[in-house]
């Protein structure tokens, strides 16, 4: 008997989504930062075993929309929504359980749920037990499990709990591929990654990357890529002075490409400024925001 089905992670900004997802794949696909809203799309990745496929889709954390981004951000959350046979509720176990509580009520999900308690690394029992008695009332909560994404304890037993509510079916996706994104997304959300690791303030939330360049040559893959931010002061600051933060960025960046593609790469970063990008539809589709 095979099974196959879609689950989608739902959760508060920084409840460990993304580290989730990369923890049951076993590779790193969504980019992780101790940032709120590091995630801007829907990241479908697909979950293969003898007997399964699960597609797993990671989203960006549930907020209310302030820019036309944020509006394109909770689409995506939305289309995960519909397509789910089952939908995980990842409660970070340090956040407060009624905010938390409250999302996944306005959520509306038809599809079961599945409470994942996450963050138990070094909680105390307590807090645990009261969490559990907190959700195990909750209409939506079909089941629960408590698991630490970050030090991959118990996953194995959240496994077993996500396929009781997938159904029997063929595989979606044949081949290897771990996801349906192409490379050049995941290039751009490392360069990413790196940008919500290395600057402050408003920087992270106001910048995007477009990889614009990806030229296979012998022995390396040329990349190019655009770092768009909304101000000139903004510039000023990703180069750094004498552009040493945007070299830096540059060698931690190319480190994470490195291994993902296992080839050597030569990387080049442009900064562009674009004024209020962040709320221009033509903006946001060249930067892949289309909320789906
Ligand atoms: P997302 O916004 O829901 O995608 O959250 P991320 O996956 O980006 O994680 C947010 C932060 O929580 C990061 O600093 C993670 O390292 C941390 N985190 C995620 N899972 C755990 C966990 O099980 N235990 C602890 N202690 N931290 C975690
Ligand atoms: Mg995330």
């Amino acid at each position: 008997m095979f099974k196959a089905g879609f689950v989608s992670i739902f959760g508060r900004p920084n409840a460990g989504k993304s580290t989730l997802l990369n923890a049951l794949m076993g590779e790193k696909l969504a980019i992780v930062s101790p940032k709120v809203q590091t995630t801007r799309h829907r990241i479908k990745a697909f979950l293969t075993g003898e007997n399964y496929q699960i597609v797993l889709s990671d989203t960006p954390g549930i907020i209310e929309p302030k820019y036309k981004l944020h509006e394109r951000m909770m689409q995506s959350v939305k289309s995960s929504l519909e397509d789910a046979d089952l939908a995980i509720f990842l409660v970070d176990l340090r956040d407060d359980l009624e905010q938390q509580n409250q999302i996944f009520e306005s959520l509306k999900i038809k599809a079961p749920g599945l409470v994942v308690l996450n963050k138990i690394d070094g909680l105390s029992a307590q807090k645990l037990e009261t969490a559990i008695s907190f959700f195990s009332q909750k209409a939506y909560a079909k089941k629960w499990v408590a698991i630490s994404a970050l030090k991959r304890e118990n996953l194995d037993e959240l496994l077993m709990a996500i396929l009781e509510f997938i159904p029997e079916g063929h595989p979606f996706y044949e081949g290897d591929d771990l996801s349906d994104l192409p490379t050049k997304f995941f290039v751009g959300e490392m360069i990413r990654e790196k940008i919500y690791l290395l600057y402050e303030d408003e920087i992270p939330y106001h910048a995007a990357v477009l990889v614009n360049e990806f030229k296979e040559k012998t022995g390396l893959i040329k990349i190019g890529a655009d770092i768009i931010v909304q101000r000139e002061t903004q510039k000023g600051i990703i180069l750094g002075q004498g552009g040493k933060m945007i070299r830096q960025l540059g060698t931690e960046a190319r480190k994470d490409i490195e291994a993902f593609l296992g080839s050597k790469i030569f990387l080049e970063l442009f900064v562009k400024v674009r004024p209020h990008w962040r709320d221009n539809d033509i903006h946001l589709k060249e930067y892949g925001y289309h909320g789906a």
